[in-house]
């Protein structure tokens, strides 16, 4: 098929997500069309080659052909594709499941499968609204959850969603969420600076739980990092303050590791990284699960909410959710490889002492861009603002879409970003070499001064 015949129906056929067609007819260099991948690259249908440095929307941990992950998938095919897990089982589900058990520890003892991260959110959305009904808290039905959060793009993950862009369109379709303003250090909220602040942010989160204790089924936070809404870190100590606050009140906690679990940290799961001993009820994992071959995510329980679905089946504590392709054995098949290549220690070594240093050493020349305003994020989740005055922080108006004007730039040069508004992401995959590391600081320069 020729280019533009290959174009016409990209353009009008293929309804892309998140992306206003009648822009991207217009777009200048035209997207790349994808036909194959090398390493951590992509390669187009006219040989362009492209330095994937948003990770395929953050889930190709281990570049976009990770070998063994590939070779699982296909010795999977082999035997079998798909089986349901509603009533029989099958050996790369369980043995992932063990697998997942083994490597997050207590008091993870249980793995509820779904396709996606937003299918994840949904089912621990579920799993905590009835497991406070079958501790005798039907009231007990509401969650708590941060302003700018993004949990994924289904109702119930949209409910728990902060960013007005993307959320307010589908308000009444909602159901109501009590929300806090989130710690944001760069756009405080409460106006407020660093260490003077006395974490307002985690103080406010404590007492929205103490308040509404009653009545709150969960708290549900992306730990350390909020992804999607703004790569947000947390505050040093912010995390543990409000974990304790719900520990307290007896809500559960549901950790969204969607973007930031699978080693995009610095260790296989985010919840690792939280101080005193504490630990979230319910883990949503999902994007790198597979290394980002496969649609597969998970939800992690510990005992405490697992135990309460058992019982005779007149008592209706089942728990009655599920999809057709739950724990396709393709995708348990792809994430077992994928664990066995994120989980070894001298992977999560490699990133920690050389990776993750190397892309932030690359990223501290833009802090002195004059339109940079910030830069931020933890581990391999970095980002940065686009700001009209740097002194003020004051902010070009959104449909300028200057961060877009970026993305285009470094298109030219070979390499491919995302930006959300003004806010351009840095998330490539964890096997960036250090090369890269360079031609990607190279490329953001030159993609900043021409934009
Ligand atoms: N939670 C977070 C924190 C995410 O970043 C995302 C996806 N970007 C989701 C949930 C939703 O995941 P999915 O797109 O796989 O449904």
């Amino acid at each position: 098929m020729n280019e533009n015949r290959l174009r016409a129906i990209d353009q009008s056929v293929l309804w892309h997500p998140f992306t206003q067609m009648a822009e991207y007819a217009r777009e200048t260099p035209p997207p790349p069309l994808i036909t194959h991948a090398e390493g951590n690259w992509l390669v187009a249908h006219d040989g362009r080659r492209y330095l994937d440095a948003n990770a395929g929307y953050w889930c190709l941990a281990l570049g976009c052909r990770p070998r063994a992950v590939e070779e699982a998938v296909k010795k999977q095919l082999d035997k079998f594709a798909h089986s349901t897990l509603l009533g029989l089982s099958h050996l790369p589900a369980l043995e992932l499941a063990e697998q997942l058990t083994k490597l997050a520890g207590p008091p993870f003892g249980h793995v509820f499968f779904a396709d996606s991260g937003s299918e994840a959110v949904e089912a621990s959305l579920k799993m905590a609204f009835q497991y406070q009904a079958h501790c005798g808290h039907p009231e007990r039905s509401g969650f708590l959850a941060l302003g700018e959060a993004y949990h994924g793009d289904t109702i119930g993950a949209v409910s728990l969603g902060g960013v007005d862009l993307f959320h307010t369109a589908f308000r009444p379709l909602l159901f109501p969420v009590q929300r806090v303003a989130p710690p944001h250090c760069y756009r405080c909220p409460w106006k407020l600076k660093r260490p003077e602040c006395s974490l307002a942010c985690a103080t406010a989160m404590a007492q929205a739980i103490a308040q509404n204790a009653s009545k709150l089924a969960a708290l549900v936070i992306e730990p350390f990092v909020l992804g999607p809404g703004g790569i947000i870190p947390q505050p040093e100590g912010y995390l543990e303050r409000v974990v304790q606050a719900a520990r307290h009140h007896d809500l559960l906690v549901i950790f969204d590791e969607v973007a930031v679990g699978m080693g995009r940290l610095g260790t296989l799961f985010a919840f690792e990284q939280l101080c005193q001993g504490l630990k979230p009820d319910l883990v949503c994992l999902a994007k790198g699960l597979t290394a980002g071959l496969l649609p597969l995510s998970a939800v992690l329980a510990g005992d405490r909410v697992y135990n309460a679905f058992l019982g005779e089946i007149a008592q209706q504590r089942t728990f009655f959710h599920g999809h057709t392709f739950t724990g396709s054995a393709l995708g348990c098949a792809a994430a077992l490889a994928a664990l066995e290549q994120l989980s070894a220690p001298s992977f999560l070594q490699k990133l920690r002492a050389e990776t993750i240093p190397a892309l932030w050493r690359m990223l501290e020349p833009l802090r002195i861009r004059p339109h940079v305003g910030n830069v931020r994020g933890r581990g391999m989740l970095a980002a940065f603002e686009l700001v009209r005055d740097k002194a003020t922080g004051v902010s070009y108006p959104w449909e300028e879409r200057h961060g877009h004007r970026v993305v285009l730039a470094a298109r030219k040069r070979g390499v491919n970003l995302r930006a959300i508004g003004d806010l351009v992401l840095v998330v490539p995959p964890l096997t960036i070499t250090s090369e890269e590391i360079s031609l990607l600081g190279r490329v953001l320069l030159e993609s900043l001064a021409e934009a």
